[in-house]
Parts: C-alpha cells; structure tokens; sequence
C-alpha cells in the first residue's frame, strides 16, 4: 500500500515523505468553540457511553464525548472490536479530526485518539506530524496515524549521523541545518522555529539539486560539446541588412542578433532563449540569424506551434526574402501527400535552404542534408520530447534558437531555463502606443458596438475573441456560434464583413478566412485563441475579447498583443459577466493596469501558481516538491548563484568538499537529460 498509494519503496523514501503541516497538540479545541472551518482540530476530554448499532447488514460504533463545555459524538465503522477494547471510560484523551454536522449534532467519524498523559510524557513533542494520504489508503488502515508510527520506528532506528549532501561550505555559507538533524526534525520538531529552519534547509537543498543538474549540463556543454562553427557573415546576410531589411532594427535586436552570432562562431553548440514581448520583433531576429546559417552553408528550420502561424512566418521570409535566390517552403500536415513527397526529398538532397513548417517537421522521416540552426517560435506549446527530436536530425548538434513571447518571470526562468543561455528583447520598435485596457459588461455592450462601428468607419479591423478551453466542448462552441450571430445581426452585410476561425475549421478554411482578414476583405474577426499567438494584422485596432474571466493573465496579455501592431491607437475590450470572484477581478485590474509582460507574468505567478502558467504544466520541470517559486524567491537566487559560483570554480567538482554532488551527477547520467535541449 505504500508503494502503491505512495510511492514509498524504501526507509529513505519514508524519511523524505514529510508531513504537510505541523498539528499543535498543545493548541486545543473546545466543543462549544471550536472553528467549524478547520480541517482537523484537537478536543480534549473524556469518552463514554460506547455501544454499537446495527441497521441492516452493516455495524458501527457509537460514543459520546464530553470536554467540560459540551459533547460531540464519535463514531467508527470499521475495527469497531478492536477500539471498543482499547478505549477506556474516564481516561482523559486527545481525540483528533475535523467534526461535520449531522442531523444537528456535532460527529467525528474515525477520529484519532491518544490518550492526553502520552502528551505530559512528550512535553517536548507538542507537535503531531500530519502527512498526506489517499481514499485507497485511508480506508485501508494507512493513515496519517500509521505513518507517523512508522516514521517514529524509523526515527529511533536511524544511525546518529547520515552522510551529508550539502558541501559543508554552502552549509556555513547559508546556515544551514546539518542534514540529520534537517530530517528528524521535518518529522519531529521541538518547536516551530525549528521546523521552519529544517524546512528551509530541505527547500534549499532541493532547489540547489534542481539548479546543479541543469547547470552542470550548461557547463558541461560549454566546455565540451562540440557545435558547428559559422565562421563568416556571408553575402546573404549582409545582402538582407544593406538592401533589404524593412525598418532599421531596434538596439535590442541588434544585441540578440550579436548574441547569437556570438554563440554561432564560438565552435559550441548554441541553446538560446530568446523572450521578447508580443510585438518586440523576433521574428526578424529568426530571420536574419538564420541567414547567417545559410551564409555558412546548413540548412535551418523553423518550427511553430500552428499552421496559421507557420504559414504566416512563411508568407513573410518570402516577401521579405524576395530576389536574394533562398530557397524556402512550408511544411504542415495538410499539403497533399505529393507536395509532402517532394519537399522531403528536396529537403534530403540539400536543394531547400529553409523549412518553416509545424510538428510535422519533427516526423521522423523529415530529413535534412546539412541541419545547422533550428528555431523554434512560442515556445511554451512545445513538449520537451518533441524538442529532443529536433536534436536528433542532424549528426552534429544544430544550433537551437527557442523563442517565446510569454515572458517568463525571472524565478521560473531561472527554474526551467537553467542550462539556456537567455536573450531578452526588452523594447518595442518605435512609434507604438500602449494599447488602452477597459473593462465592461453585457450593460455596456451597446457602447461597444458602437465603438467598433466607429473605427471600422475609420477603416481599422476588430477582432472577437471567445475562450475555447477544450476545443471538444459543445458549450463552448456554441458560445461562439451564437456571438457570431449577434454580431451578423449588429453589423449586416453588405456594410459589414465577417470572419469567423476555430479549430475545428479544415486549415484551407481556416486560412482562406485568416486571408481575407489580413487584406482587409473582412472587418471583423470572430474566433477563438488560435489567433493567440502571433498572428500579425497591423490594421487591427481592437481587440474584444469575450468572457475573459476564463482567460489566464498570460493568455489574456497574448491576445491583446494582437493589437496595437501598427501606427494607430489600439484598445482592448475585456467582456466579463457581472459579479466575478476576486481573483478574476483582480486579473482584469491588471490587465487594465498594465501592458508590461513581465509584470503581467508575474502577477499570473502570484495569482496562479507556477504550475498552472500556460503550458508550463506538461513541461514536467516544476517538479518542486517543497519550495514554492513565489514565496521562495530568495532561495531559488542564492541556490542558482552558489551553483554558478560552484561550478564556475570547479567545473568537474573534483573538490573533496564537492564529493556529494559529483555522486548525485555520476547517479542520474543514465536518465534521459532533456535539459540538453530545452
Ligand atoms: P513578435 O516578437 O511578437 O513575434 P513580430 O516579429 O511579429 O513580433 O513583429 C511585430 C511587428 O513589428 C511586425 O509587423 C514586424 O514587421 C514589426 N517590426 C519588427 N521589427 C521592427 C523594427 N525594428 N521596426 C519597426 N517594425 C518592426
Ligand atoms: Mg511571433
């Protein structure tokens, strides 16, 4: 049951199974006061008039308990035998659990009982560990009680000193608690403060583990992985910057360009994220870094999350591109299987020097001549996995480029990104305004269509945004369709035209709509997010989006950086229902507030939690059992900086002091090590 419900195999699993919260034995409860609203509480007094009923087949037993201040009932359905002979009339207990209304009388089913005396014993023992169980195990016999049993036993078993797994220097440096007494103590503290000390121990040691393990792959990879050397910045290259380049580039560009370049000609492989704002101009860094790819004689691909955007990124390297002779083409899963056919044996003869395309550039039998350079845009849709593969199609690594426009707060990135090097654009190309934020509810749809009516007249593009969470739910279809007819009724044909994409759409549908919006065939554009990310229409003024209290903060922030893409003044509309909870309020006062990515994302982080960031929960890296990214910034820091000052010193960790860390990387060398990619 162990294993099974809890993964505990081993008494090293069981000594790092802490408990989730501390119970105060001393903190006690009274029956005529006692906080409803608690989980689990302690009373203490007597028991008495035990008896049990019978209603049909099934027994249980009954007993009253009494505090002084009044009585509450308990009861127990199973093991009815061996209680009624344990417990005693008139010995004074703890009884322990969380009491629940029933037919008007205060009942505590299986409450956990120890007699109050074993508290005058283990005076120095107020605190009663509490630890995490399942239905499974619980109706089993396996609860919390059991475990702390087990965790005693193991307690007086565990030899005085276990081998430490800090080098001593980080343990003086930071103050730590030594390990043993670290992990008695999680289980068995004398006092709070000291519980708190042994958990910032355990937290520290967790993030430092994280951090090493990402880290010494960076190091490792810079010292030792060999990646192709592009030596020059060719004839492309410089045709592209001195002819035709569209706009002067933006000093942000310029230095990720340089960055990059850096990294290409370093003779290293290169893994780089690149975060930039929606609307910062990433893609002409793509551009143009790939061109120096080409200028040295690989391929580079191009990959993005949807068809709408790959084929988009498509249409703007060819315009972009045209008259310098590159070969480019687009690759997604609805070419026909001929058009597939042939690109792919182009692709292996070495005769296309750019494929942009979706997943299906990662297909195994996509095949490349010379791979030299992969870039990946919007990162966060991809699976880690799907990334490895990228590694695997070319014999020498390919320089790796990944770029998203969630910003990404600084903690998480330095969680997940530990072994990337990072460039961030940090400024928008001139002449933008920040796009204007309200908020507003079916009371003021009125006003609203009148305001698009307005600058649709003034020849700008509107887009209608509905959340679809799960593209298989009816309901939220039908949301669409119906908003979709709404606005047919609002704004008639022929005066008015309408678009209307989602996912469920054929791609040719899809993108013969997404096309007449672009040229400005259609006004106004219904859909759900597959908009999100990055579809470029410079015209489009105003951004609606509907029901955006279901919306995450960085979604919310994705779908409005759709806007404001040109010259003019842009708005975002949020529509929300009436009364919302607090914590979609607050989302949309941030939104109104602010048009900062990064205090937007982190805002997400506070208000979400790490896990629920878009896209983040499949990356499978947060695995963080103890710390919390919030609410332990300055850990995270100082363990990201020891590690760097750490390995920066002795990047093989030969140093005695570095024993148990060198043993920790030689342990999970034979796991798959995604973080070579990601
Ligand atoms: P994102 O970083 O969101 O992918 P894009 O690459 O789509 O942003 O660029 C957003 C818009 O800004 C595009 O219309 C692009 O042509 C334009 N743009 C990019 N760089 C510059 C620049 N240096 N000056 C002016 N406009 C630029
Ligand atoms: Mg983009």
């Amino acid at each position: 049951m162990l294993a099974k419900e809890l993964d505990i195999h081993t008494y090293g699993d069981l000594l790092h199974y802490f408990p989730y919260r501390m119970l105060d034995r001393s903190r006690v409860s009274t029956v005529d006061s006692f906080d409803p609203e608690e989980n689990y509480l302690v009373f203490r007094g007597r028991i008495s008039d035990m008896h049990t009923v019978t209603t049909g087949r099934s027994s249980r037993l009954e007993a009253t308990f009494f505090d002084g201040t009044g009585g509450m009932q308990l009861v127990w359905f199973q093991g009815i035998k061996w209680i009624k002979e344990s417990l005693k009339a008139g010995v004074v207990y703890l009884v322990m659990g969380k009491p629940t209304l029933y037919n008007g009388v205060y009942q505590i089913a299986h409450p956990d009982i120890e007699a109050a005396s074993m508290d005058d014993e283990h005076r120095n023992h107020s605190y009663m560990p509490v630890y995490s169980t399942t239905e499974k195990s619980k109706a089993r016999g396996l609860t919390s009680k059991v475990i702390a049993r087990y965790t005693q036993t193991l307690m007086q078993q565990l030899p005085p000193r276990l081998p430490e797994t800090l080098p001593q220097s980080v343990i003086a440096k930071f103050h730590l608690m030594e390990r043993t007494q670290a992990l008695r103590t999680m289980h068995y503290p004398d006092t709070m403060e000291q519980w708190q000390q042994a958990l910032m121990r355990e937290k520290f040691e967790e993030l430092f583990y994280h951090q090493l393990d990402y880290q010494y792959l960076r190091t490792a990879r810079r010292l030792h992985s060999v990646g192709r050397t592009f030596g020059v910045v060719g004839e492309r290259f410089n045709d592209f910057y001195h002819n035709h380049l569209p706009f002067p580039l933006t000093g942000a560009q310029k230095r990720v360009i340089k960055e990059i370049r850096e990294d290409m000609r370093s003779g290293r492989q290169m893994n780089r994220l690149l975060q930039g704002d929606v609307g910062s101009g990433k893609t002409l860094v793509a551009l143009m870094t790939i061109l120096i790819a080409l200028d040295n004689g690989c391929q580079a691909c191009l990959m993005a999350p949807t068809e709408i955007l790959a084929t988009q990124h498509y249409a703007n390297f060819q315009r972009m591109l045209d008259g310098i002779g590159i070969r480019t083409e687009l690759l997604v899963g609805s070419l026909n299987p001929g058009k597939k056919k042939s690109i792919k044996s182009r692709l292996a003869n070495g005769d296309i020097d750019i494929l942009i395309g979706t997943h299906a550039l990662i297909e195994d039998n996509v095949q490349f001549a010379r791979l030299g350079y992969v870039v990946i845009d919007e990162q966060h849709r991809f699976g880690v996995e799907q990334r490895a593969k990228l590694w695997s199609k070319s014999d020498i690594p390919p320089h790796i480029l990944v770029m998203t426009a969630t910003p990404i707060p600084r903690t998480l990135a330095m969680t997940l990104y530990a072994d990337l090097e990072c460039s961030v654009i940090d400024e928008l190309p001139p002449g933008r305004q920040p796009i204007r934020t309200s908020h507003g509810t079916d009371a003021q749809r009125a006003v609203l269509f009148n305001f698009m009516r307005q600058e649709i007249a003034r020849g700008r593009q509107v887009y209608v945004v509905y959340p679809l969470i799960n593209e298989s739910e009816k309901m939220d279809l039908k949301d669409l369709m119906d908003g979709y007819e709404s606005l047919s009724r609002s704004f008639p044909q022929p005066q008015y035209q309408l678009s209307i994409v989602h996912g469920k759409m054929p791609a040719e549908a899809k993108a013969y709509e997404m096309d007449r919006f672009k040229r400005g065939e259609t006004h106004i554009m219904v859909s759900t997010t597959v908009i999100e990310v990055g579809v470029d229409v410079p015209n489009a003024t105003v951004m609606v989006i509907e029901n955006a209290e279901r919306f995450g903060l960085s979604q919310l922030h994705q779908l409005r950086g759709r806007v404001g893409r040109g010259g003019g003044q842009s708005y975002c509309i949020l529509m929300t229902k009436d009364n919302l909870s607090s914590n979609s309020r607050q989302r949309i006062e941030t939104m109104c507030a602010t048009t900062d990515g990064f205090a937007i994302a982190e805002a997400d982080l506070r208000l979400r939690g790490p896990g629920d960031l878009s896209g983040l929960q499949q990356s499978g890296m947060l695995d963080l059992r103890l710390a919390d990214l919030v609410d332990d910034e300055p850990l995270v820091r100082a363990a990201r900086d020891e590690v760097h000052d750490i390995l920066e010193a002795d990047p093989d960790l030969q140093q005695p002091d570095h024993f148990p860390l060198r043993k920790h990387i030689a342990n999970t060398k034979n796991q798959p090590q995604w973080g070579k990619i990601s």
